[in-house]
């Protein structure tokens, strides 16, 4: 599955890992967040390593939709239902100085974008009421939003809230170019490199799998944080979701849109082999928790040839982001950190314009920076219904736990393997196992997620293994794909 961003030939200069080597600065994760921290870092005249445990755009970055939009669905009356006035603004406002810097960054390096007007509209007509709500509550915080009809789409809406002149973006250009900027000032990019730990001393020492190295300060910018210190894991909720580009003939709609109901409905322009695509994106679900992700694909697809008649699908993809349990992401010093390890996470979705906003929000603290915004949302006080969603998420993750055990005792694995493309979790000398046969090799695995001991799931999609607790996932023969996890699963033969 890969996505319309990541189809390209051009390959992205990196660095041999040296050990036991001193930064001033290691920045974990080669995404957006990542890259942005490192550059920022790196202009300060710091010694700067960028660690990736894949490549860089691997994971979400490189899978996302890259709507560049401080109009984000519902976000400002979600954020209001959970917090005060004063919170929302100072959210939208790291989000105008995240875009605006992202957008600058763009036009000094040649970095292609298209400005686009955004839209959060309703698909049903049960979504009036919300579309009704956001506009209200985009005016409340200063967004110069207007009310309108969505007239360019093929199908019916029930009201619309627009944005104009917001931008849209290859996101694999901007990591090219962020990349590039971070060896000129000096920086190390290391690819294949995976964190294991982090010792906090005087200096950090840094564990990967090729070795350690020390630095004064270190940054997860992981997606969701891979050190347990401050239990962001339990704070945050993985949630996956579908993407796909389309060839369409006649006109395709040139808005950025975003429905407001489930199952969500996006989509936006982009252009492949100098023709213009549709980009369909939607149908999100928590990580590991849906029996079937491949029907989300199916689905997703039939409903796009049904409004896009003679559409011809040429990429489809999956990613997952980490869901704020109050709606605003979580930004700044990692508790039991020494003050000197930072994390990144909980951007809903929103992280084209977050990751900057984090960005630079660390890079100020490193560097002794001061952002008012920062400071309201640092200190910011959640209302007790958004704090009770957050402990009946966590019963969820413990039922999903429960229930993966349960199942995986009851049945034992078949003694045939699985038939090409499929995997099943069983019981085996009396511990959850998960086999799986993909291109032809048969792999057996434990079920048991390292991260937390969740029983993993099939990803009929994907082809992977998928923890329904946190959001770690692993490749056919364990290897670590995403998530809070550093292990891999363990090979049983
Ligand atoms: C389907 C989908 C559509 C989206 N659409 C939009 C959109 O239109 N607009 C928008 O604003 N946002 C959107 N988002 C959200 C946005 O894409 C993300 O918030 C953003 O890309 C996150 O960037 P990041 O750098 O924090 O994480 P990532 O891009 O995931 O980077 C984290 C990196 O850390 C690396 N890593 C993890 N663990 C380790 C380790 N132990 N050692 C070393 N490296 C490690 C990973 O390999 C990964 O490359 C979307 C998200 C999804 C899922």
């Amino acid at each position: 599955m890969t996505s319309l961003w990541l189809d390209r030939v051009d390959q992205i200069e990196t660095d041999t890992f040296v050990p036991d080597v001193a930064y001033d600065d290691v920045v974990v994760g080669g995404g957006l967040t990542g890259l942005i921290t490192g550059v920022l870092l790196s202009r300060a005249g710091r010694r700067v390593a960028v660690v990736e445990a894949r490549f860089v755009g691997a994971v979400t970055t490189g899978h996302t939709t890259a709507k560049v939009s401080l109009l984000q669905g519902t976000r400002y009356s979600a954020i209001l239902s959970a917090h005060s006035e004063e919170v929302a603004r100072a959210y939208l406002e790291g989000n105008r100085e995240g875009q605006a810097w992202l957008l600058r960054y763009c036009s000094d390096h040649g970095v292609p974008f298209e400005q686009r007007d955004a839209y959060t509209y309703a698909g049903a007509s049960a979504g009036a009421a919300s579309v009704r709500k956001e506009f209200d509550a985009c005016r409340r915080v200063g967004l110069d939003v207007t009310l309108e009809d969505a007239d360019e789409l093929p199908y019916a809406s029930y009201g619309t809230v627009r944005l104009r002149d917001q931008a849209q973006f290859n996101p694999l250009d901007v990591l090219t170019a962020l990349a590039a900027e971070l060896r000129a000032r000096g920086g190390v990019l290391l690819e294949d490199v995976r964190v294991k730990g982090v010792d906090v001393g005087f200096s950090s020492t840094v564990s990967t799998d090729s070795g350690t190295i020390a630095a004064e300060n270190v940054v997860l910018a992981t997606g969701i944080p891979i050190l347990d210190r401050g239990l962001y894991f339990a704070k945050v909720t993985p949630q996956r979701s579908y993407a796909m580009a389309f060839r369409v003939p006649g006109h395709v709609p040139q808005g950025m849109y975003l429905s407001t109901e489930s199952p969500t409905r996006s989509l936006r322009t982009a252009s492949y082999n100098g023709e213009e695509v549709l980009v369909v994106g939607g149908n999100g679900h928590e990580v590991g928790r849906h029996p079937s992700p491949q029907s989300m694909v199916d689905e997703l697809t039939a409903w796009t040839l049904e409004n896009f008649p003679g559409a011809v699908r040429s990429h489809v993809w999956s990613a997952q982001d980490y869901e704020s349990h109050n709606h605003v992401p979580f930004v700044g010093k990692l508790p039991g950190g020494g003050g000197h390890v930072y994390l990144a996470t909980g951007y809903g979705k929103w992280g084209m314009t977050n990751a900057p906003m984090a960005a630079l929000r660390i890079a100020g603290e490193i560097l002794g920076g001061q952002m008012p915004w920062a400071d309201t949302l640092g200190s910011r006080v959640t209302k007790p219904l958004a704090a009770l969603q957050a402990i009946q998420y966590n019963a969820e993750v413990g039922v999903a736990a429960l229930q993966g055990w349960a199942a995986a005792e009851l049945r034992p694995l078949p003694d045939e393997a699985p038939a090409e493309g499929e995997g099943v979790v069983g019981r085996r000398d009396l511990r959850p196992a998960a086999v799986a046969t993909l291109n032809g090799r048969t792999c057996t695995v434990s079920a048991v997620c390292t991260h937390l001991g969740g029983v993993v799931r099939w990803n009929d999609a994907e082809k992977s293994w998928d923890c329904p607790l946190h959001g770690s996932r692993y490749a056919v023969d364990g290897t670590v794909l995403e998530g809070p996890t550093t292990e891999p699963l363990e090979r049983l033969v």
